[in-house]
Parts: structure tokens; sequence; C-alpha cells
């Protein structure tokens, strides 16, 4: 009898990467990898890898916790997703962050921007278009969790400061700053000003690689000076910063570990979010079977390259489990402990149940009281454990601050290969554009800024 040479695992839909169209889609595994296999009627066959470790995709799918939704949805469900957004009362998950876009200028010209910014782009938003934004995000989420300033560069907003003054104004838990750290490295008063929004305020800072010619190739500059200073900026006024990552395959993704590393002896460095990219016009004979960077392979080079992870501490993230991993660890003096471990998967799934507490490891506990009686206690801290991120678990430890938390996250955008209409319903990024929608992050960058608008009427036009 003739045998598949795959095991069919799952169907869905997807997009036909050429025009866009949704298009039945399998997902199969084969030769350890998930693959997703797909056929539009006009651009023929497609295989897209989308995982390379099975036993990871299927055990995601255990971390699915009820979804929560807005208070409001901005559009009709008419089209069938992803031509409805949004988000439209269809969706799964409401804003665990959402991103204002405050200008569309940059003072850089980042080959990989996902925006297209650049010093001449676009315009700056109004302030009252800003501040429009700002109030449809709380009028969605009454307390939104995290709301991140972007752009564009966010900095170079002639009315910067009114713009944070006023989300610092609204009943925002956690208010984040995207930006390439030019200014933050460059004007030490600026950063001191910046600092005044502490506590639960966080500085989200591009830092993708300690080498000038992956540096040149991601963003088009030498910036490897640049971003010591702001860190050492950052540094003196321990102001909470995340580290983001983009990751090219064969390009950057050799030096995970060694950016964990220098991250973790970084006193105002709460983590590190890697975003793997795919940038298929760039590279030549681009192959989606065999040149996609898949969230598993960034997950087991972690692995890999650090001593401090194993596969219990990187997780999926249950807000939307398709997307994100988690790893958390705690930094006690010179000391790291991996916590995510520790976690009950129950309570992760139950949104009332959500934290870890961290006496009831004998062992980290131990430890801690081992560190305490040494008078080698960590400073008294600013801002708490408890209040962090809705997607993520609360840290019940009364002792320790936010600056003893270390976490991990691997943030994987769906693109129009990778694209899983039952995933992007759960999409919990996502960006409030300047009609006052809010748009998951991966749908806009493929239909819903204005140069795509058009072919969205088109693919609208032809469901009718
Ligand atoms: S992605 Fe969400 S908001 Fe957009 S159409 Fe699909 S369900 Fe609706």
């Amino acid at each position: 009898m003739p045998v598949r040479n795959y095991t069919y695992y799952d169907f869905t839909l997807s997009l036909c990467p050429e025009c866009l169209r949704r298009v039945d889609a399998k997902i199969v595994f084969e030769n350890g990898n998930v693959y997703m296999l797909k056929r539009c009627k006009e651009h023929g066959n497609s295989k897209v890898l989308i995982a390379d470790d099975i036993e990871y995709y299927k055990n995601m799918r255990h971390y699915n916790k009820p979804s929560e939704t807005p208070y409001t949805f901005n559009t009709k469900t008419d089209y069938g997703c992803p031509y409805d957004c949004g988000l439209c009362p269809d969706h799964e998950q409401h804003s665990c962050l959402t991103v204002v876009e405050v200008t569309d200028r940059c003072n850089l010209t980042c080959p990989t921007c996902y925006a297209g910014s650049s010093p001449t782009y676009g315009r700056h938003r109004t302030l009252d278009e800003v501040k429009a934004m700002l109030d449809t995000i709380v009028k969605n989420e009454k307390e939104p969790d995290v709301v991140q300033i972007s752009g564009g560069e966010p900095t170079i907003h002639p009315q910067f400061w009114e713009i944070m003054d006023y989300a610092k104004s609204l009943p925002i838990r956690h208010l984040m700053l995207n930006t390439n750290g030019i200014k933050i490295a460059k004007d030490f008063a600026f950063t001191e000003r910046l600092k005044t929004y502490a506590p639960d305020f966080e500085v989200y800072l591009q830092f993708d690689s300690f080498e000038n010619s992956v540096l040149q190739e991601l963003r088009g500059a030498d910036l490897t000076d640049i971003r010591k200073q702001a860190i050492d900026n950052l540094n003196k006024l321990n102001l909470s910063t995340t580290l983001v990552v983009v990751l090219q395959k064969g390009l950057n993704d050799g030096e995970i570990g060694k950016i964990i590393e220098y991250a973790l002896k970084q006193k105002c460095i709460r983590g590190v979010t890697f975003q793997p990219t795919q940038i298929a016009g760039r590279l030549d004979n681009f192959n989606p079977e065999t040149d996609r960077m898949t969230l598993t392979e960034v997950r087991r080079k972690i692995m890999e390259q650090t001593t401090i992870f194993n596969g219990d501490d990187l997780l999926p993230v249950p807000c939307n489990p398709d997307a994100l991993v988690m790893g958390y660890a705690l930094k006690l003096g010179d000391e790291v402990f991996p916590l995510t471990r520790y976690i009950n998967p129950n309570d992760l799934l139950d949104n009332s149940k959500n934290t870890i507490i961290y006496e009831q490891d004998e062992q980290l506990q131990g430890k801690m009281i081992e560190l305490f009686s040494t008078g080698n206690s960590v400073e008294k801290a600013e801002e708490n454990l408890k209040s962090i991120m809705c997607c993520l678990p609360n840290i019940d430890a009364p002792e320790l601050g936010y600056d003893n938390l270390f976490r991990v996250i691997i943030m994987q955008f769906i693109d129009a290969y990778n694209f899983d209409v039952r995933a992007i319903k759960k999409s919990c990024v996502h960006i409030v554009d300047k009609d006052n929608k809010i748009i998951p992050f991966e749908t806009m960058n493929l239909f819903y800024r204005d140069d795509k608008k058009a072919k969205l009427e088109a693919l609208r036009n032809e469901i009718l």
C-alpha cells in the first residue's frame, strides 16, 4: 500500500505568499520537522518550515487558556479572518501589548524595518492624533497592560514629552519606549528625564549584535558605540530596560548566548526579547522549506548557547502559545537561578492563579536565605516584582524587586508564509492605527498599512 512520507497532523487556513488569498493548509510532520503544505489555485503549491521540534509544537497546544477579550471591539466580522481587523469580535485575545506608532520618521534607515521608516518617510502624528490613539486603547482595555510608544523612532517626535506625559496620565499599567537608543546614548539629561516616568516604565532597546558587520546588515549603520553608551547611561540610572534582538538566520543567531550573558551582567537590564525575522526579499534564493528561522530553533539555540535554561525553563506563553516562549530567571547577587521550571502548568492556564511562589522550592529558598544572611542582599526594590505583564506569570517574592528578575522571551511574528488562522486569532501584540482601530501586529504589516490597503480592498471585493 502506498504510504505518504509525512504524518498528517492538522488542517488550517493560511495565505498564499504571492497573492495573500486565503488557502487551505495542512500541518504535517516530516523528518523531525513541522511543515505547512499549501496550495493556491493561481500560484501553485508551497511547503513552509514552521517548527523544528515536533514535541514542542504538539505540547504548545496544551498551553491555551480561556481567551480574555477587550471591553470593546472596533470592527465587525464581515469578510472572515484576516480581512476584518480589528479587533473584530472573532478575535480570541485582548491587547496584552499595544504599540502606538507616534511617527513614521526615524533617524536610521534599517533594511529590516517593517514600517519602512526613514528620516524623510511619512510624517509625525499630531499630538491630538496620538492622544486619540491612546484613548482608543484605554476605551478597549480600561487598564491596558502594556502600551509601547514606538515609531519610526519616537524620541525624534517634536512633542515627545507631551506624548509621554499624556500616556503616563492614563491608567496604563506598564509604559514602554521602543527606541534605537541614539538619543539615550547621546543625551544623558534626556535619559534622566525618562527616569522620571519610573516605576512601571521600561525602555525597549534595540540590541542585535556585538558585531559591526551584523549591525550594518540589519540597521545600515555601525551602532556598537551607541549601544554601549546607551546601556552605560541606563545603568547609571538603573532604568528598567529590555534588549530587543532581531535574529536573522546565519547572521547573528550564533550570538544568542553571548547577548544573554552580557545582559545578565547589566544592572538595568530585565530581559532579552528575541524576534526571529524572515527577510525573503533580501536573501538570494530564499527557500521557505529550509531557510526560515523558527521559534523552536531559537529556543533550542538558547539552550545550546547558555547553561541557564533547560527545556522546562522555556515554555509557551498561554496568551499566545504559537508565537511566544518565555523563560524566567532570578538574578541574586552574581548568581542566576532559572525560575520557569517551578511554575505549575495548571496554574499558568488559570488567569486567577497565575503566580510563581518562590518559597515552594527548597533549593531556591535556601539560596535566598544564604544570600540575605551573608549581607549579600539585593538593593531595596523600586518596582515590585508582581507588577509585570499580563501574559507572564506574577512572582510572589516580597524581598525581591523587578531588578532581580530576568526574562527571556522569543516572539515569533506570523507572516504570509507561516500564517495560520488558528494562531492569528490569539495574537496579543497589537498596533493602534491612525483610524483608531486595533490591528494585530502581524496582519498590520500584511494588509493594513497605507501601501497595503488597495490590495486588501481587492481581496475583500473578491469575497463579496
Ligand atoms: S486577526 Fe483577529 S481581528 Fe483580525 S480578522 Fe482575524 S479575528 Fe478579526
